[in-house]
This record gives structure tokens, sequence and C-alpha cells, in this order.
């Protein structure tokens, strides 16, 4: 299982975590900050979880392999 966790504080609405996996992210509607829909993810998702991190253009996306189930 692969734990996620965004900074909103250091967000800047570029919306890249949001067009690479919706299922995990989106963004307010006022602002485009953003708001995370699930705080875990299977590990077949790891992929595309480690591209919105490299993504992100100020760092605010970190996960963690968890290796309970
Ligand atoms: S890619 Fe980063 S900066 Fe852009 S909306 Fe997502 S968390 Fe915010």
């Amino acid at each position: 299982m692969i734990r996620i966790r965004v900074n909103p504080q250091v967000c800047v609405g570029a919306g890249q975590c949001v067009r690479t996996v919706p299922e995990v992210f989106d963004q307010r509607d006022s602002d485009g900050i953003v708001v995370l829909l699930a705080s875990t993810a299977p590990d077949e998702r790891l992929t595309y979880l480690q591209k919105a991190v490299k993504l992100c253009p100020s760092q605010a996306i970190s996960i963690e392999l968890d290796p309970k189930p």
C-alpha cells in the first residue's frame, strides 16, 4: 500500500497531479489548491504516483510505501 500526503501550504495549483492520478488528487474550485481524495493507494499505482511527485512544481506531494496490507 502507498501512503500519500500533500502540503496545501506550498501547492501552487498547477494541476499536474490531478491530470496524472485523478482518483487521488483534486483541486479546490475557488483557487486550484490540491485536495487529497484518498490518502492511500494500491501498489499498482506507484508509477503514476511517482510521476505526480516528479511533475509537481512545488514539491507538495510525498509518497511512502507501507509494507502493511
Ligand atoms: S501538482 Fe503540485 S502544485 Fe500542482 S496542484 Fe498538484 S500539488 Fe499543487
